[in-house]
């Protein structure tokens, strides 16, 4: 899973290496593997899905941190059959679009929205609009 780190993950995870709370250090690393968990359900991923070449399902991969680590695996493996990238949208960023995340604002400012970018449609007919079916906004605010 190749990834940048962002400022705040490293704030959130210096937090807890710095905090005095810990009594031991497996307590310590529970907390950051929790940190980290609750980290990557925030990020968007790559999976690869894969059909044999007679047509028949294949084994699907996932996840990558992009297309390209995504295509670097597929021709390290190269087994035959052919295969298709798939974006994963984050749930941790629809979940706190949908529960109020203090803090947060990778949401549309739209009154009667609140969706993630990424629901945001980019084709033409309906360019900027949000793709939930329940929602009536007319375009991606920031
Ligand atoms: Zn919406
Ligand atoms: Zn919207």
């Amino acid at each position: 899973m190749r990834l940048t780190p962002r400022r705040e993950e490293i704030e959130a995870v210096k937090a807890l290496l710095e905090s005095p709370d810990f009594d031991s250090a497996d307590q310590m690393a529970r907390a950051v593997i929790k940190e980290v968990a609750g980290i990557l359900q925030m990020r968007d991923w790559v999976a690869l899905v894969h059909t044999w070449s007679d047509g028949r399902k294949g084994l699907n991969w996932a996840p990558f941190g992009n297309e390209s680590e995504a295509r670097a695996f597929a021709s390290k493996m190269a087994f035959g059959g052919a295969g298709r990238l798939v974006k994963l949208h984050s749930p941790g960023v629809m979940l706190a679009n949908h529960n109020g995340k203090p803090g947060w604002k990778g949401y549309c400012q739209h009154p009667e929205c609140g969706h993630a970018p990424f629901t945001h449609s980019a084709a033409t007919a309906a360019r900027g609009a949000c793709q939930i079916p329940t929602c009536p906004c007319d375009g991606f605010r920031k």
